[in-house]
């Protein structure tokens, strides 16, 4: 069998080398930091706090056909354990509070009761989401058939892949603080409904209300850390601290403890940018190609369960409080992160398994540019951090009186140290910026100058959890199939 070197193990590298090293490959997957996962992943701190790195909600864990294929074929559901909040979120603009119920009926029918006016306007958008999601399923397994009938089978998509989400919501319903709902996560995907590609907005959403949102227990490093074992189970390798330097046709190069050591390689996937990818290669890379933001987060450790002490709170609190429209998300993408609103993730409205049952974890997040960081000195990057936080706490009190008194642990991770541990350009998680001229393309798993080198991960198909597994089991299938 083939040896195949992968270069990062995130979500992406970890799905493809765990699926091709069950077949038999021989899988070995390179990693710069000392643990797998990359953004999937967890850190401990003092206090017995297990803080998780990133994931708030992963979707189509139940649902998604390409997602239950590569679990049931990789044993996921048997050895990894996923738990769903009540609800899909909760948001506060300043029109008052909305809980997103679980459930594309249950959704439909709260948004019915609260906006009656627009009864028409919801349907027509969950029908919009719906055929465009359906399709997006149907385009996994073409057959030449489909390809004659395209105009028609997959009219929905042709029909909206150069439209921006705010635009299509201003098309089916006028009702401001109803837009605004319907928008409420967009930094899941990018910072402004008007430059989210509503294809993303709609697969992406449909497959949250449809199959709900997911957090895996004990942290998503129990997912990575799975994968990565079924890559040694069946007789590959994992090396961590393994900085890849230099990549040619028939071999990557890594640096291990201060030395180089080249291996053989008949297949190369790369979990990393193609402008990365293509540097090892020292070959030319001349696409340019907007990248998504990236995140700020700011983990807070609890003394006690926030669960216990605010009943009334969520899982997901999209603290949006001085929103009173889809288009404050774009005069907030310009607000200096110490002054932005943000979505408080209460791990402790879950069985989380991230703490005792006294503490309790959260997390803040908002999406923000690496240029904001940058030019920063040592001592002004200390300040900012400390800026946020205040601004951050200062928020929070407003919802959950008191909450200062029991921050036990507080860090804030900036756009700088996303690129320090995942390395990708400028510290992003979501790859290419999903707006409509970048994310309707056909996914490139394969070089088109390399012809055994494969891609993975956040730039294939989109950020995500799921978007970067599926890519995984894409390249699986393109490797097997010797496409
Ligand atoms: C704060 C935050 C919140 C998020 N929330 C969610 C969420 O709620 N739901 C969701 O679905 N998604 C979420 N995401 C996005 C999701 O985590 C990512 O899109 C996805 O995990 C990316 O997977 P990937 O395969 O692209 O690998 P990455 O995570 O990008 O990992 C790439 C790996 O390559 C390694 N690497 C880089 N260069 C080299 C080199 N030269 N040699 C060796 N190794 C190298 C890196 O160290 C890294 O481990 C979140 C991300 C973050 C950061």
């Amino acid at each position: 069998m083939e040896n195949i070197v992968i270069i990062g193990a995130g979500l992406g590298g970890l799905s493809a080398g765990a699926l091709l090293a069950k077949e038999g490959y021989r899988v070995t997957i390179l990693e710069q930091h000392g643990m797998v996962g990359g953004c999937a992943t967890v850190f401990k701190r003092k206090g017995g706090f297990t803080c998780e790195v990133g994931l708030h909600e992963m979707d189509g864990v139940y649902t998604s056909p390409v997602i239950k294929k590569v679990f049931e074929r990789l044993g996921v559901y048997e050895n990894v354990e996923f738990v769903k909040p009540d609800e899909f979120f909760k948001v506060s603009t300043k029109y008052g509070e909305f809980v997103m119920p679980d459930g594309k009926i249950e959704a439909i029918t709260a948004l019915k009761s609260r906006f009656p006016h627009e009864q028409k306007g919801i349907e027509n958008y969950f029908q919009a989401i719906g055929d465009i999601a359906g399709c997006y399923k149907k385009l996994v397994d073409l057959k030449w058939s489909d390809y004659l009938l395209f105009p028609i089978l997959f009219y929905p998509i042709l029909k909206y892949k150069n439209k921006n989400t705010a635009e299509v919501l201003n098309g089916f319903m006028d009702d401001e603080e109803l837009k605004l709902i319907l928008n409420t996560n967009v930094q899941y995907y990018n910072d402004t409904p008007d430059t989210l590609s509503f294809l993303l907005h709609a697969v992406a959403q449909n497959s949250y209300y449809e199959g709900g949102g997911w957090f895996i227990k004990g942290g998503s490093y129990c997912l990575s850390e799975y994968l990565a074992s079924l890559i040694t189970c069946n007789g590959g390798n994992v090396i961590t601290k393994a900085d890849v330097v230099k990549a040619t046709k028939e071999s990557v190069t890594y640096r291990y403890k201060n030395e180089e050591v080249t291996i053989q390689a008949d297949k190369i996937i790369s979990d990393i940018s193609p402008q990365d990818t293509y540097r090892l290669f020292d070959m030319e890379f001349t696409e340019q190609k907007q990248i998504a933001e990236s995140i700020i987060t700011v983990y807070l450790g609890f003394s006690k369960s926030l669960r216990e002490l605010y009943p009334d709170g969520a899982y997901s609190n999209f603290l949006l409080d001085s929103f009173g429209s889809q288009d404050d998300f774009k005069a907030m993408a310009k607000q200096d992160v110490t002054t932005k609103d943000f979505v408080f993730v209460d791990y402790s409205r879950i069985d989380s398994g991230l703490t005792s049952d006294e503490k309790s974890f959260g997390a803040v997040c908002v999406l923000d540019e690496i240029q904001s960081w940058e030019s920063l000195d040592a001592e002004a990057y200390k300040q900012k951090k400390e800026r946020l936080l205040e601004h951050v706490l200062e928020r929070l009190e407003k919802h959950y009186p008191k909450i200062k008194e029991l921050v036990e642990y507080a860090e804030v991770a900036t756009p700088k140290t996303m690129q320090r541990y995942v390395r990708t350009p400028k510290g992003t998680a979501y790859g290419y910026k999903p707006t409509p001229q970048q994310f309707f393309r056909k996914p490139k798993i394969r070089s088109d100058k390399i012809d055994n080198l494969y891609f993975v991960g956040q730039f294939v198909l989109a950020g995500g959890f799921s978007p970067a597994i599926s890519s995984g089991s894409m390249c699986f299938d393109t490797i097997v199939k010797g496409k």
